[in-house]
């Protein structure tokens, strides 16, 4: 159908029902990530995170894929607010900035959640202060020796981007080794994996996902990292570093899916 061909009244009715076309079909899209999210599925394509599977795979931005992964987590937690997006009454990135809000402000949710389903559209500039407050420091002055350092390593993030990264960085190889350190030797026959082998595993990994797909390409996740017995450790595989690998939690839970339902 041509638009420039209708008369006025249709290119109205037809503007509105591919309105209401746009938004079953934006549901629709949110039912299948849910079922993907599910069955970790992303992983069998080389990706450790939804996020990445949608901008890579499915070609979403990564505002898109995010706007899109927050309010589906939302109609998981609030089923009636399937309605209101169906409805129109509530738009996908408010939806997102919904969940932000709620899990940056678990104390306040029933509030936060009562005011955005009372009001036909949620005030989304109100919960935006919310969740990411900025606080301002005093100008910084970078040397042009560590802007050249930055560079380096960069890949595309801008500098406070970079700096977040380095410092959640510093902030899990010190957790590490608190656990390290605190943690206490059980009885013999126990999953305890001792602080040489742990060693061992953070030197060989570099505290990063070692999932290696198919194609020989290795998981860059190095958030959430979890042990993973190779041969398990029910049926006497031994902790000893060439049975144990770090596994990101979303390899960690597709072995797991998988080994449960291994027909998916
Ligand atoms: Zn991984």
């Amino acid at each position: 159908m041509n638009p420039s061909t209708l008369s006025d009244h249709d290119l109205h009715l037809y503007t509105k029902s591919s309105v209401i076309e746009e938004k079953i079909s934006t549901l629709k899209v949110l039912k299948f990530l849910v079922e993907v999210h599910r069955r970790k599925l992303f992983i069998d394509f080389g990706y450790s995170t939804l996020l990445k599977y949608m901008v890579q795979e499915l070609c979403y931005s990564e505002a898109e894929s995010w706007t899109r992964i927050q309010a589906m987590k939302l109609i998981l937690e609030l089923p009636s607010v399937e309605k209101k997006i169906e409805e129109g009454k509530m738009s996908l990135s408010n939806a997102a900035i919904l969940k932000d809000a709620i899990r940056h402000n678990l104390s306040a949710k029933n509030e936060i959640v009562s005011l955005a389903l009372k009001n036909s559209e949620l005030p989304a500039r109100a919960f935006k202060k919310l969740l990411d407050p900025v606080i301002r420091v005093k100008s910084v002055v970078l040397s042009e020796r560590l802007l050249i350092k930055m560079a380096k390593i960069q890949k595309g993030m801008s500098e406070i981007e970079l700096i977040e990264s380095l410092v959640d960085e510093k902030i899990r190889s010190l957790q590490f080794q608190k656990e390290l350190r605190t943690s206490k030797k059980p009885c013999s026959n126990s999953r305890y994996i001792s602080k040489g082998v742990q060693q061992k595993l953070f030197l060989r990994s570099s505290y990063q996902c070692e999932h290696v797909d198919k194609n020989g390409k290795r998981c860059q996740e190095k958030r959430n990292l979890q042990h993973d017995h190779i041969h398990p450790y029910a049926l006497g595989g031994s902790n000893s570093a060439s049975n144990i690998r770090f596994l990101c939690s979303g390899h960690n839970q597709r072995r797991a899916f998988k080994t449960y339902l291994p027909s998916k």
